[in-house]
Order: structure tokens, then sequence, then C-alpha cells
């Protein structure tokens, strides 16, 4: 039996400075370790057997319909520019489009090294591979917008980290890869006819509905507005939010440093590479202003008349804060309970937000805590929440079934850093048990049988996780 992936490809129809077409660098012993069948099912792939989709999604043989090439793109990192980046060791496949008319990539992530690659050397090694995979599977649980897993294959092959370390490769499945950074490569060349076609064909893609340029830059601000929030409601920090890792689509892209949040602390940041916290749990609503702001520079050259763009654009960007706002009070007032928070409800949240700051209480377990109407019990001082319950009670008291509300917005399981840590120890062991326990219990976050009770338990002291790396 042979894989089938029936391809519609669009991408390749741009211009040629928009790829560099090749295959995959073949590795030497490629073992599938988990496929997504059901999002396979989802895109209408038939499966292969297991060595067969080895070798595709090991990147040995290209598959019947594949179109496969490098994407080029810039992107500000860390605040500073590079005018060519690219995908330095994935490769897109080509596109399927779902039953329900939506089109996605299928990407090999880890595939080999391409013009883009710079220093690298195009491979990805297990640990990150299989975090992504359940990082975007758990998102997806979740609900919160995200690239998708539908493969990871080990090559048999060592890469060279600080370490030697077991070879991997993911397949992802995205709206598009279309980023911040696409468009900034174009405007960086001054190269207004690709600008224009990348416009058109992500116009196509992702927005029909646009009229203008304006009208693009407001629906994709309200997508990542949207997305941020919903990052800061789960205690997530994606840790590399630069604008090569902001998409057009509004989905989360790239889980390379990402974490969730044991403790509750705003300038929480675990990315070994983040030394100035440009990335903190509490600075992704700025840095998502200023990624949007790189956005609408790169739209007003398709404007008409730049003046007049530049001043719309910029009241718009302007706007994002509010948006943020008003948003976080949706999703946060929910967290508790209140079905439509108003600003009369901010300092209730605020000062449930600084109690557990100050106490050390876990972020996942406080809300679900509540949610079960249950006592708090990862924090320093859960007597210290008396008052603030009491408080919270009075107002929630007029809402209709409050607790089964957060019940359905605050996970009682969510992927702990030292379960990953853990996770990966044992794969790279050949044990793909922990792999396998996690990918299924995160695949509901909401109910949680007595059996899987461990895994919401907050890391013991010699668990914690200081850092995360790419
Ligand atoms: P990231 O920080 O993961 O968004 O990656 C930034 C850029 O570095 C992208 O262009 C990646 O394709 C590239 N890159 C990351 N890791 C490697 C690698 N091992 N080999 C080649 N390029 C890489
Ligand atoms: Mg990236
Ligand atoms: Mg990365």
């Amino acid at each position: 039996m042979t894989l089938h992936i029936p391809f519609q490809n669009s991408y390749g129809t741009l211009p040629d400075r928009f790829f560099t077409r090749q295959n995959a660098e073949p590795v030497r012993a490629p073992d599938l370790l988990v496929f997504n069948d059901a999002l396979a099912a989802e895109l209408g792939i038939s499966a292969g057997t297991p060595e067969d989709m080895a070798q595709v999604f090991g990147g040995n043989r290209m598959p019947d319909g594949a179109d496969p090439l490098a994407q080029v793109y810039a992107g500000h990192q860390f605040g500073g520019f590079s005018p060519q980046l690219g995908d330095g060791r994935a490769l897109l496949l080509g596109e399927v489009v779902k039953g329900d008319g939506r089109r996605v990539d299928i990407q090999l992530k880890g595939s080999g090294r391409t013009p883009y690659s710079r220093n690298g050397d195009g491979r990805a090694w297990l640990g990150p591979v299989l975090r992504e995979y359940l990082l975007s599977e758990a998102f997806h649980a979740l609900d919160v917008p995200t690239t998708r897993a539908l493969a990871a294959v080990a090559t048999g092959e060592r890469v060279q980290r600080e370490t030697g370390l077991p070879g991997a490769l993911l397949t992802r499945v995205a709206s598009s890869h279309i980023r911040v950074g696409t468009f900034q490569y174009f405007y960086a060349q001054r190269d207004l006819e690709g600008l224009q076609a990348l416009y058109d064909y992500t116009r196509d893609r992702h927005y029909p509905e646009a009229e203008t340029p304006h009208d693009l830059l407001r629906a994709v601000i309200q997508r990542q507005v949207k997305l941020v929030v919903k990052w800061m409601g789960i205690g997530f920090i994606h840790g590399v939010m630069n604008t090569d890792n902001t998409t057009l689509s509004g989905e989360t892209i790239d889980f390379g440093p990402a974490a969730f949040m044991d403790k509750f602390h705003p300038v929480t940041v675990y990315s070994s590479i983040d030394r100035q916290g440009r990335y903190s749990y509490d600075n992704q609503i700025n840095i998502i202003c200023w990624n949007m702001a790189q956005l609408a520079s790169c739209l007003v050259p398709l404007m008409p008349d730049g003046e007049v763009a530049v001043a719309g654009f910029t009241a718009t960007v302007n706007m994002m804060p509010n948006q943020i706002r008003a948003e976080w009070l949706r999703v946060f007032g929910q967290k508790i309970g209140i079905a439509d928070a108003t600003p009369e409800d901010e300092p209730l949240i605020g000062d449930l937000l600084r109690l557990m700051a100050h106490h050390e209480a876990d972020f996942t377990n406080t809300f679900r805590a509540l949610s079960e109407g249950a006592e708090i019990k990862d924090a320093s001082d859960p007597a210290a929440f008396t008052d603030w319950r009491a408080r919270w009670q009075q107002r929630i008291a007029d809402e209709d079934a409050p607790l089964d509300l957060m019940r359905r917005v605050n996970p009682a399981v969510i992927p702990r850093n030292h379960r990953m840590e853990q996770m990966i120890a044992a794969a790279v062991n050949g044990d793909m048990a922990p792999f396998d326990r996690l990918l299924r219990v995160l695949s509901e976050p909401y109910t949680l049988s007595p059996d899987d009770a461990d895994l919401t338990a907050p890391p013991q002291p010699e668990e914690v996780v200081q850092a995360t790396f790419c």
C-alpha cells in the first residue's frame, strides 16, 4: 500500500523568486514514529504501509503530485532585521484542499539543507519534533488556531547540537506558511510586483472578502489579537515571536522554545536565547502590535496614496491595544465564569492574577480548581485567596451556570514542560509510551480520568524546567 496525497498545488505558480525548487536530502534509516490518522482522513490522504510512509515523511521518496520547494522570507529576529531568511530546513511538498474547501500546506521540517540554511545543518532532532507534534495537537484540542502535525519520522542519523542527538522530521500541516516576514522580504527588495503578487495570493487564499490592503490588514490584526489573547488565556509563552514566526493566517506557528507556565508570573520567559525578556508572557501583547506595524509598513506601497495609507494604517494599528484589552477581558472573564465581562470586572480579574503572582499559584490548576468549586492548592498560601473568592462568588451569583462555562474554557491538563522533557528523554531511549500517553490525554484537555491525574501536578523542585531550547 502506498501513501496517496491528493495534491492541488498553487504556491508553485507564483514567480520563481518566491522559492527554490529542490528535493529533500535522503536519510539513512527512516522510521515512522507517529502518524495522525484523523488529520489524514480530514485531508483525504490515504495511508500507506509504515515503511512507505517513513520513506515519504523522511524525505526519501517524493509522493506523486508533490512540487517540493523552499519558500523565501525575511524577518525581524529579536527586533533586528534579516533581509533574507527562508525555509532553511523545511520544504513545502504541496497543498491539499479539504472537503470544506480550505487549502492547507503539507511541509516537511528537518528535510536537509536549502539555499536559505545559512550556517544550519537543515536538520531537526527528535526532541523539538515530538514537542511540536504534541504542542500543536494540544493547541488544536484547546481550540487555539494552530498548524497541525501529520507525522514524525526518526532518521536513523545523528544531528550535532551541544551533543550528538537522534535526527527526526516533522510533517506539518498549515493553512499556509505565509508570514509577516514573507511580505517583508519583497518590501525590502523593493520588488513591488512580487509584493503585489504575494498580496493577491494571500487575499485569495485567506481573506477573499478584503477589498483593499487595509481590509486585509484589519482582518489579520483581528485574527492575531484573538490568537495572542488565547495564548495568554492558557498561560502560553510562544518564545520566538519574530515576524517570520507570525502568520498571515492567524495560526500559531513554530513551537521552538515555546512553553506553558506552571507558576503564574507575568514576566515569565523560558527561551534560552531571549535574554532581554522581549517575548515574555506579558510582552506578547506589545510584540504582536509591533509585528502588525511591520506588516502595515509592507502594505503601504500597494496603496494608491502613500501618505493617506500611512495615516490610515497607523490609526488601525493604534487601535490594537484597545482590541486586545477587550478580548482579554472577554477571555479572562470567561475563565472566572463571567460570560460577558465588562470593564467593571477588570479589577476582579486583575486582583486574582496579582494574588496568583504573589503567591506563586499554578496558572492552570488555579483556574481549574475554581472551575470545580475546589480549594486552590498549588500556591504558596492558599488561604490568601479567601477574600477574593467571596467577592468572586458574589459576582457570579447571577451568571448562568458559571462553573460549566469555566470547565469548558479552563483545561484540566496542559503539556507541562517537565512532562515534555521526560517524554523526550524516554523517546531518545526508544520508548514512545510517554509520548503516546500525552498525545491521548492532551487530545481531551477538559476532561481527565483519575488515572491521568498525575499529569496535572506541577513540577517538583528538581523537575522544574528553567529554560527551553529551539
Ligand atoms: P526559527 O527561529 O525556528 O523561526 O528559525 C529561523 C530561521 O532559521 C528559519 O529561516 C529557519 O529555517 C532557520 N533554521 C533554523 N534551524 C535551522 C537548521 N538546523 N538548519 C538550517 N536552517 C535553520
Ligand atoms: Mg520559524
Ligand atoms: Mg523554529
